[in-house]
């Protein structure tokens, strides 16, 4: 955030480049990529789509949008109805103001404010009606006995709430420990555990609480088939104020203030039981509903390799409305996602209009990934081509185009052959491809090509490179802290930078057409744990 510049000085500047400068400094009409990737931006994100919703109105209207330019970009149809990929869903609202806990300890029954010091969150599956557990503390609560780190060895977890803080070794890969924690509640429902409280350190925050307590009121959303859920029986779920989150370690003969200085080091945690029994009533209200992935192709020209597909994905949904922050009530999710389908559109007008590649592309925009990845898993696990036909996905999912592209960073690009294709498409456009400069924000799990990865497809994460320290880094955090998931992702934001947007297309259109042209397809490297799926 730069101080404003006094107005006559502003002025003096600006004269002072007009004439030295007199062309470069009338604003440049933006380039046809740029400026259609605006327009679909512009028309995804408008108020009148109310937040994009799964399941809603507003999600149909930006998914009849999508349609018309997969139509004219003459793209053919590849979903199960049409463009149409229907998705069974359950949604899952959870009311807070009606639930109800306390915690049993030492020096009493205290009660726990529910929807405000603990969030009952309302994703992953079914939460009980009601749970009355001992709880322990199982550190970071990861199970990666082959990287030597194990939170559930020796440790009785049956009956039991298992409390975890967020964060991991240093010395163990950031996708190593993101597929721990998309792993870990169903291995702890596996071990008996019924729930897990889930904590952060202050530092780790990333939304902040007075935030993530209205949220907490939105429906959560799980898939209706058993099968695919986070835990196949019902399990109790809820994160706490990092603020009161010493609560529930009083008597336990340790302080949330000590297992936060060892989690913000990476250091290792202990495990212990705590000595507070948790009680908790919830109620939550349930019902089926159903919402479209959108799927279009580009077939292939070679008879042999148009067989086999390229997936090119981004989530079409957002938050729909919810609750209002500074009079604004539409969580528009202009950079989330409605950045990444337009994206996916400049991809394949690019690649529609260029020299046809060898495999076919499939450009597949999901439903429910707010929700929990739940319309990519869907597709993962009932692709509308045969499974092992899906060679790679590459997948926007706000890659944020705040300042000049000068490097990416790309989750995934250790694990497979994906990443030589990146770096040599990379490397003639002058952009570095640099480290995830947070890697325990978990990034890898957190976006849909997680739902490929999980099927041991290769994929790749696309987003704008920054290094820690930078003037980058300030504006990340400042828009990740003002408004990621918040009504003001909207149109109206400042600093979108529209032709770096396009910049970062035709570089992962490079990396497909290489990934597309290539003899062989793309593969795991040895070593990478997710290659043995
Ligand atoms: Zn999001």
């Amino acid at each position: 955030m730069s101080r404003p510049i006094p107005a006559a000085l502003a002025m003096l500047a600006a004269m002072a480049v007009s004439i030295l400068l007199p062309r470069a400094s009338v604003a440049q009409p933006l380039s046809p990529a740029a400026a259609q990737w605006w327009a679909d931006v512009s028309a995804l994100a408008d108020d009148a789509n109310q937040g994009r919703m799964t399941g809603s109105p507003g999600y149909m209207r930006a998914a009849d949008y999508v349609i018309g330019r997969f139509r004219k970009l003459g793209l053919p149809p590849a979903g199960t109805d049409g463009y149409l990929q229907s998705v069974p869903l359950v949604q899952q609202i959870v009311d807070q103001d009606a639930s109800g806990a306390t915690l049993t300890g030492t020096s009493g029954t205290q009660v726990i404010a529910v929807g405000s010091d603990m969030l009952i969150t309302a994703g992953g599956g079914p939460r009980p009606g009601s749970v009355n557990a001992p709880l322990v503390f199982i550190g970071y609560g990861l199970h990666l006995p082959g990287q030597g780190h194990d939170d559930f060895a020796g440790i009785d977890l049956k009956g039991k709430v298992a409390v975890v803080l967020g964060g991991g070794p240093a010395d163990i890969s950031g996708a190593i420990k993101s597929n721990a924690r998309y792993e870990r509640n169903r291995g702890l429902a596996q071990r008996g555990a019924v729930g897990v409280i889930s904590l952060t350190t202050p530092k780790q925050v990333e939304i902040l609480w007075q935030r993530q307590k209205l949220l907490a009121r939105q429906p959560g959303m799980y898939l209706a088939d058993t099968a695919l859920r986070e835990t196949r029986v019902p399990f109790f779920t809820a994160t706490f104020d990092p603020e009161k989150s010493q609560e529930l370690f009083a008597g336990s003969g340790h302080s949330f203030a000590e297992l936060v200085a060892l989690a913000d080091a990476s250091k290792p945690l202990p495990h212990f039981a705590m000595a507070g029994r948790l009680k908790a009533r919830i109620v939550a209200r349930r019902s089926q509903l159903t919402s479209p992935n959108l799927v279009a192709k580009l077939p292939g020209s070679d008879p042999r390799l148009a067989r086999e597909y390229v997936v090119v994905s981004s989530h079409l949904d957002h938050l729909g409305v919810g609750a209002p922050i500074k009079g604004d009530s539409i969580y528009n999710g202009a950079m989330d996602d409605a950045s990444g389908v337009a994206a996916v559109l400049d991809i394949a007008h690019r690649l529609a209009t260029g020299k046809r590649p060898r495999r076919s592309v499939l450009f597949a925009l999901f439903t429910a990934e707010e929700k929990g990845l739940l319309g990519s898993r869907y597709f993962a696990s009932h692709p509308t081509v045969p499974k092992r036909t899906i060679v790679a996905d590459v997948n926007f999912d706000m890659p944020l185009p705040l300042w000049t592209l000068k490097s990416v960073y790309v989750p995934g690009e250790a694990e497979s052959s994906l990443g030589a294709d990146l770096r040599a498409a990379a490397g003639p456009m002058g952009i570095a491809v640099v480290p995830d400069p947070m890697p325990d924000r978990n990034v890898f799990i957190r976006a849909d090509q997680y739902s490929f990865v999980h099927r041991g497809i290769p994929a790749l994460f696309f987003k704008f490179g920054f290094a820690k320290g930078s003037p980058e880094f300030d504006i990340e955090h400042a828009w990740r802290a003002n408004r990621y998931h918040s009504p003001s992702d909207d149109l109206a934001q400042p600093g979108i930078h529209k032709e770096d947007a396009v910049k970062l297309d035709a570089l992962v259109t490079a990396v497909i057409e290489r990934v597309a042209n290539a003899d062989g397809r793309p593969h795991w490297l040895a070593g990478s744990i997710f290659g043995k799926k």
